[in-house]
This record gives structure tokens, sequence and C-alpha cells, in this order.
């Protein structure tokens, strides 16, 4: 298994900056100190009333007062990183949040449904190392590829061809149909802790699958991940894919141990989360620390060597050339990947 590295870049050259920050704070003072001494009245935009100097004087001292509540200064329009990508600042739109492999859909945050979805067939596209449930399982293009050659690697080092793949890609009614099967079997209380809420499952994504097992005598069993089968869970994530819920991390997922469901997140973010030992959520948490301002996070995996940033809001900054994709985080902002050529 490839390790990964990973180490934090500057993403822009500090030194400007600060020089900028120290004026800023220079010009402050001095404003400051001149507001200060000047009579209440001046401040006043009525000019009418200059009895009550508190009433006049309040909101100005206020609004210089905390310095760190002055509106930033514009970004520019062009910028080069550390590293030496050059960027162009870009408005993405609303939806950039609610597009992409790193969307965390759970209880807690629905699944924005877009007008359509890219989904493939899997009978009509799988390659023969696996089965499948039946020719009505669809995934995203990028899951069906990835899935495709991990089963591939997984028979080519010895593994028997006796996964199915059972779900992948769910549509709301067919989640609303499960919930409301496991509540009339185990009772409402019961649904809601083992069955995501129609709209909130990660299945909607069409990122996800659930294995099983289908032995040649026609029996079969569920997949827990074990014996020959171990290898699938431990190489993963070298094909995107990451054990989205795990025993271990239930009290942040929500989700007990489903050894079985698969989600493609893609490299090198897949390589990073197994290394950092981080379930999604953590992980969005974990790349809100490295903003394009601030530190970008530089991952090498077996993949490559990639630079990454995450911006709160949709206008970020993308490379003007180069291999590089946004994915949102379903939350507050969204992730840009660069591959670094080397
Ligand atoms: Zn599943």
């Amino acid at each position: 298994m490839p390790r990964t590295r990973s180490r934090h870049r500057r993403g822009i050259h500090i030194l400007p900056l600060l020089l900028a920050a120290v004026a800023l704070g220079i010009g402050l003072f001095v404003y400051l100190r001149s507001g200060a001494e000047t009579p209440p009245y001046e401040h006043s935009i009525q000019g009418s009333d200059t009895s009550d100097s508190d009433e006049v004087q309040a909101p100005d001292a206020e609004d210089n007062g905390g310095s760190g509540e002055t509106a930033p200064p514009p970004r520019p329009d062009h910028v080069t990183t550390a590293s030496g990508i050059d960027c162009t600042l870009t408005e993405l739109g609303d939806d950039a949040i609610y597009t992409g492999e790193l969307l965390v859909v759970s209880n807690a945050v629905p699944f924005h449904f877009p007008e359509e979805q890219e989904l493939v067939n899997v009978y009509d596209n799988k390659t023969t190392s696996y089965y499948v449930r039946d020719m009505e399982v669809y995934l995203a293009p990028v899951a069906l590829e990835a899935l495709n050659r991990m089963m591939d690697g997984f028979i080519a080092q010895g593994g028997s061809k006796t996964v199915n793949m059972v779900a992948g890609h769910r549509t709301k009614e067919v989640q609303e149909h499960l919930f409301d099967q496991s509540s009339d079997l185990n009772g409402l209380d019961h649904a809601q802790e083992y069955v995501a809420q129609p709209g909130c499952s990660e299945h909607h994504t069409g990122l996800v699958l659930d294995l099983h097992l289908f032995f040649s005598d026609g029996t079969s069993e569920d997949y827990d991940g074990t014996g020959e089968y171990a290898w699938i869970n431990q190489h993963c994530q070298d094909y995107g894919f990451v054990v989205r819920y795990r025993g271990d991390k239930q009290a942040i997922t929500g989700i007990a141990d489903e050894p079985w469901h698969f989600r493609y997140v893609g490299l090198p973010h897949a390589a990073e989360m197994v290394e950092q030992d981080l379930c999604l959520e953590e992980y969005i948490d974990y790349l809100r620390g490295f903003t394009f301002e601030g530190e970008h996070l530089t991952i090498e995996c077996g993949a490559g060597t990639y630079e990454v940033w995450y911006e709160k809001g949709t206008e970020t900054y993308l490379p003007d050339s180069g291999e590089y994709w946004v994915s949102g985080n379903n939350i507050d902002g969204v992730i840009v990947t660069c591959k670094v050529n080397e």
C-alpha cells in the first residue's frame, strides 16, 4: 500500500501581506487618534444635534474601534501560490457547494438533488470481476470506473469471483420505501437509528455502493470485509474509496459499523483520510484549516502529488492551467484540488 505523506505549504507569500497589515494598522491608529481629538459634532452626519456627544460618537467609535470589524480589502484578481500555481479569482455559483465528490450527506446534512444527475448502468458497464444484483443498479461514472479497477485488482491478487454489488444510487422514493419498510418491520425508533431519512442517504449521490457475497452454489452471505475480502477494505483508498461507516466513528457519523458500504471521494482524498484516520465529517473539518490565504495542504500518494485548499462560500481562486477540480462540502464551501506537476 503506498504511504501518504502530507506537508503544509504556505498559500501565498506572507511578507507583502505582513507589510500591508502593518501599514493598515498604523493608518488605523492615526485615524483613531485624530477621531478621538475631533469635537463630537464633526462626527454628526445630521450636524444639528451636538448636545449629546455619546449618541453621536457611539456608532463611529464602534465601527473603528474593533479593527477586525472593518470590511476586508477586495482580493486581487490574479495571484500566484507559493508553489507557483497562477490563479484567477472566480465566482463558482451556489450549486458548487452542493456538487462534487466530497459532499457530506447525513441526516444532519440533506442531499441537494440536482435537476440532472449523471449515472451509468452497472450491469452494462462492469467488468467480469464481480456480480451485480440486477440490471437496475446505477452509479456515478467515476465511482463505477473506480469499482471496476478495484474489483479487477481484487481478482488479480487472487480473490474469488464472489462479490455481488447490491446497491448503488438511490432515488428519494426508494429511500422512502426502505425507511417505511424498516419502520413497519422493526418500529420507527429502529428505522430512525439504522436507516437514513429519505433525502439524507449518501446513496443519493451515486458515489456509494454496498457489497454482498454470492457463491456458485447459489447461496449468499453478508459482506463483512474479513478473510479474503479484507484486501478490499484495506486497499479501497488506492482506488478512491473509503469504508464510510466504522464502529469507532459512530459517535460522529451517527451510523453503526458498515464494512460493506463504500464511498467514493476520489484521490488523493481517500488516501489522506486513511492516513489521517479521519471519517468524512472529520476530514471536511480538517480541510477547513487549509484556506487559500493560509497554508495549503499537500498530499503525496501513489497517484501523485496534490495541492488542496478550502474556501468558505463560492468565490475562490482557480488555477489558470493544469489539472484541477472543485468539490463542494454540502455545508458551507468548496475544496479545490490541484495536481502538482513534478
Ligand atoms: Zn449503503
